[in-house]
């Protein structure tokens, strides 16, 4: 067979060689050691926390080496592809702080090494494709689907391994005048790679984060190039991963079972092997058995689930952080403060067959995260949070931002801040009642007359005084305590509950109510104190009207 007369045929309009390419996108001028990588996603339209554990990896390796982080649009399957869907990855990723040095962006591309949309490198992977055809590397297949699912069923009739290989490759060896006739019928055809590999031979291989490993060669003669011209992500793969020049490829571990197909094929082009970061599923428990997330079952498997409850970035980010190293929680106990770009991140702390995550923490996370926030910080991020997913409530806190960041600011700045709001949404439900839109009308505990309530609440309004400091204004709460027949002697009551008829707490709850609508309240003098005397009063009194 003369293959470079195949070459020729199957290309004819290829005209550049593997070595204008090798000059167009030379050896990157990087430091020693540097990391290249880059983040390969197909624009699906579902971003999900998958993406982020490998955008993270992949984004600290690169940086953390003085190395280079890119964006490649993977969007060779047009079927899948959502409109839209490369803005709203690229939007996604930035707002979680993934920074690209270079790739797809929304005015284009940027950087030297691109197209990085793979459906716009047609033209690039053809002259590998002709390539390896001229060395008899690769040729084309005309099967059609009924040949195919025929072989496999006679294949699975036989009981041996499905797949285009060995004597089943029925295109592999064909003549000349066979292909020619095809097309010239005008028939479809793929480009097929010719495996010299046999699943008798084993190698080593070593995996960033799944160390040691052992692979069978691959024995099928897969797809390069689908009858569109498009290739597969194999190929794509093996060309644009050379021709970006990465030095590292950090991707899912769903990739593995092709590995060995994947090292044939740089071997095959003449390409170095680039260093694999194989990263196992997101892992959640499922009663007591582990299970991989999933897509249908599981809500917090999307990106979008987190901004819509309203998890800061920095929490997400710090808990992604906690899952991938198994150092980072005791880092952080001894560098409270410190940003996450200082810590010292390894893929080789990955945990190979995959992250647990567990939503509680990731909650307990965020508390801590927000806790540290100053008010100003809080107001910003939940503002920005409520004008996209609760727009009532952001005319309220833009309404008067001093009022807003006040309530935010309590207890908050000491050594053990209030951990009230774990994400965006509780913001409200703790917050609200500031609002008189929200407030809601108190339902006072049925064990106390209507009449008691109403003399506190009088007693209350005629002793306050908004220039008292908290001292004072708790001593009169107690002193109406005692007018009323009530104890402020906590342990008596304790001790004998049926001597008294109320207490001190139930004194302050009845105020407590009146102000903020719930028995449950920051800090009731500060409160007061934020609402100002007005305000305050006319809550209360409205309460007196009611009973
Ligand atoms: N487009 C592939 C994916 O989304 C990329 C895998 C890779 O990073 O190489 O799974």
């Amino acid at each position: 067979m003369d293959y470079q007369a195949l070459a020729q045929l199957l290309f004819p309009e290829v005209t550049d060689t593997p070595d204008m390419l090798e000059e167009r996108f030379p050896l990157r001028n990087a430091p020693e050691g540097a990391v290249i990588t880059r983040m390969a996603p197909s624009p699906t339209g579902f971003v999900h926390l998958g993406n982020l554990v490998q955008g993270l990896t992949s984004e600290r390796m690169a940086h953390q080496s003085g190395g280079v982080l890119f964006l490649r649009v993977e969007d060779t399957d047009a079927k899948r592809e959502v409109p839209g869907a490369v803005e709203v990855l690229i939007d996604t990723l930035k707002h979680y702080g993934i920074a690209f040095d270079e790739g797809a962006t929304h005015d284009g591309d940027s950087g030297n090494y691109g197209p990085y949309r793979q459906r716009q490198r047609a033209g690039i992977y053809h002259v590998y494709a002709k390539k390896l055809v001229s060395e008899g590397q690769a040729y084309p297949c005309f099967c059609t689907e009924e040949e195919l699912s025929a072989m496999r069923e006679k294949q699975e009739a036989n009981k041996e391994t499905t797949g285009y290989y060995g004597q089943y490759a029925m295109w592999r060896d064909r003549s000349m005048e066979d292909i020619q006739a095809q097309l010239t019928a005008g028939n479809p055809w793929v480009l097929r790679f010719r495996s010299t590999g046999s699943i008798e031979n084993q190698f080593k291989f070593d995996d960033l984060v799944k160390g040691k490993l052992t692979i069978t060669e691959n024995n099928v003669d897969h797809v390069l190039l689908k009858s569109d011209g498009i290739p597969t992500y194999h190929f794509a793969h093996a060309v644009d991963d050379h021709l970006m020049r990465t030095t590292h490829v950090v991707r899912g571990d769903e990739w593995l079972p092709t590995l060995p197909f994947h090292i044939q094929l740089f071997k095959a082009l003449g390409f170095k092997l680039p260093k694999y970061v194989h990263i196992g599923p997101l892992m959640k428990m499922d009663g007591t058995s582990k299970r991989k997330l999933s897509k249908r079952k599981d809500p917090e498997l999307a990106l979008t689930f987190y901004k819509a409850e309203g998890f800061p970035v920095k929490a997400v980010y710090e808990y992604i952080m906690t899952i991938l190293n198994s150092n980072f929680e005791d880092w952080r106990r001894a560098n409270p403060d410190a940003h996450t770009d200082e810590f010292k991140f390894s893929p080789k702390k990955l945990n190979p067959a995959g992250s647990l995550f567990d939503y509680a923490k990731l909650v307990d996370v965020s508390k801590n995260v927000i806790s540290k926030m100053s008010a100003e910080e809080v107001y910003e991020l939940l503002t920005e949070w409520a004008k996209e997913f609760d727009p009532e409530f952001a005319e309220k806190l833009t309404g008067d931002k001093d009022f807003a960041v006040s309530i935010l600011a309590i207890g908050r700045g000491g050594k053990k801040p209030r951990k009230d709001l774990a994400v965006w949404k509780d913001a409200k439900p703790y917050m609200g009642f500031f609002y008189d839109d929200y407030l809601e009308l108190p339902v006072f505990d049925d064990r106390f007359e209507n009449d008691v309530i109403k003399t506190v609440l009088e007693k209350f309004l005629v002793s306050y005084d908004p220039a008292d400091d908290s001292a004072v204004w708790f001593d009169k709460v107690k002193a109406i305590t005692e007018e009323i027949g009530f104890t402020t002697d906590m342990k008596a009551y304790k001790a004998d509950p049926t001597a008294f008829p109320g207490t001190v707490a139930d004194v302050s709850t009845f105020v407590r109510q009146a102000v903020t609508g719930q028995t449950n309240s920051p800090d009731l003098y500060t409160v007061m104190q934020i609402l100002g005397k007005e305000r305050s009063i006319e809550r209360i009194q409205a309460v007196i009207d009611t009973l």
